[in-house]
């Protein structure tokens, strides 16, 4: 059996982007008659909050998809909030560890900031750990480890990966691209990297739908899947939503959050007919349910890296 996600993290409202997304993955596993799961993603500490959580569990439910196992539907895989998986986590880094994957590093911010005019790796993760920290000697962590605690990093082998997405079609890294990541920070925080590879591997997840934007992570995530001997599952990375231009959403478009629709008494299909349209599972962009499109749902016509909305959906709070 299938078995889908949605992992929002709660740091702000949710936007017609986050729907967008929401509502593809949704209809892969309806059509699948697979499992969804409500993950919420909400490590980051001061970024998360709890009243964001419960507004996209009220934004979800009002654009009219519902989940399987998630808040407030308990299932085998719980809990579904990760500050509450924490253990997990730590065990997972516990057997990186163990397994001489991972070493401290030292680095501060500033540090890091001043060396990063060295060329850029994979555009949404920044720039590549040039590894300064890779060679130290044991006496000289343990210097360094006096003044500092250290994030641990994850020595990437210097190799080639590739992998292929449902969408993007075959994707191929460069050996270095990655650059060693952090799995956890020196403030004891676990990387999103981490904490989505042991959620969506413990939560038996087969199948990844979430935004373009993720797309640069993935090869990150699979170096993680594979010291961790666990299975990957198949990834679809969908187009991200920007505006009638091509650009990104502006500060005005971004405003439409899906609280502020609501409020303004938009009706949840006239919104989900625009996603619909934009998606190409409608010809127009009609008021439609969620439930409606279980049947109409495929990939095919979605492709490109952006999607551009219409004025109308622009204007639709
Ligand atoms: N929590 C991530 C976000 O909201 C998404 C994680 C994922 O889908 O892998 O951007």
């Amino acid at each position: 059996m299938r078995r889908g996600r949605f992992a929002p993290t709660p740091s702000g409202p949710m936007h017609i982007g986050n729907a967008f997304t929401a509502l593809l993955a949704w209809l892969q596993m309806r059509q699948a008659s697979g499992t969804f799961v409500l993950r919420i993603e909400d490590i980051d500490g001061p970024r998360s909050r709890p009243e964001y959580a419960q507004l996209i569990v009220e934004d979800l439910t009002w654009m009219g998809l519902d989940w399987d196992e998630g808040p407030a539907a308990d299932g085998p895989y719980g809990p579904y909030l990760q500050s509450l998986r924490l253990e997990l986590y730590e065990q997972a880094v516990d057997r990186l560890q163990r397994s001489g994957r991972l070493y401290p590093c030292y680095c501060s911010r500033a540090e890091l900031a001043a060396i990063a005019s060295a060329p850029h790796g994979l555009a949404s993760e920044g720039a590549v750990y040039p590894g300064l920290c890779k060679a130290l000697g044991e006496e000289e962590r343990r210097r360094k480890a006096q003044a500092k605690p250290p994030s641990l990093r994850v020595a990437v082998p210097e190799r080639p990966f590739s992998f292929k997405d449902g969408l993007a079609g075959m994707q191929h890294v460069p050996p270095g691209a990655l650059g060693d990541f952090v799995v956890k920070r020196a403030d004891g925080q676990f990387s999103y990297q981490l904490a989505v590879v042991v959620d969506d591997a413990a939560m038996g997840i087969t199948d990844v739908l979430r935004g373009g934007d993720l797309l640069d992570s993935t090869p990150r995530q699979l170096v993680l899947y594979e010291m961790l001997g666990a299975v990957p599952p198949s990834f679809c990375h969908v187009p991200l939503l920007c505006g009638p231009e091509g650009g990104r959403l502006s500060k005005r478009d971004r405003s439409l959050s899906l609280a502020a629709l609501r409020a303004a008494g938009v009706p949840p299909e006239r919104l989900i007919g625009h996603l619909a349209y934009a998606a190409g599972l409608l010809d127009r962009p009609e008021p439609a349910k969620a439930a409606e499109l279980i049947p109409l749902f495929s990939l095919e016509r979605l492709s490109g890296e952006r999607i551009a909305l219409s004025e109308e959906a622009l204007a639709l709070g």
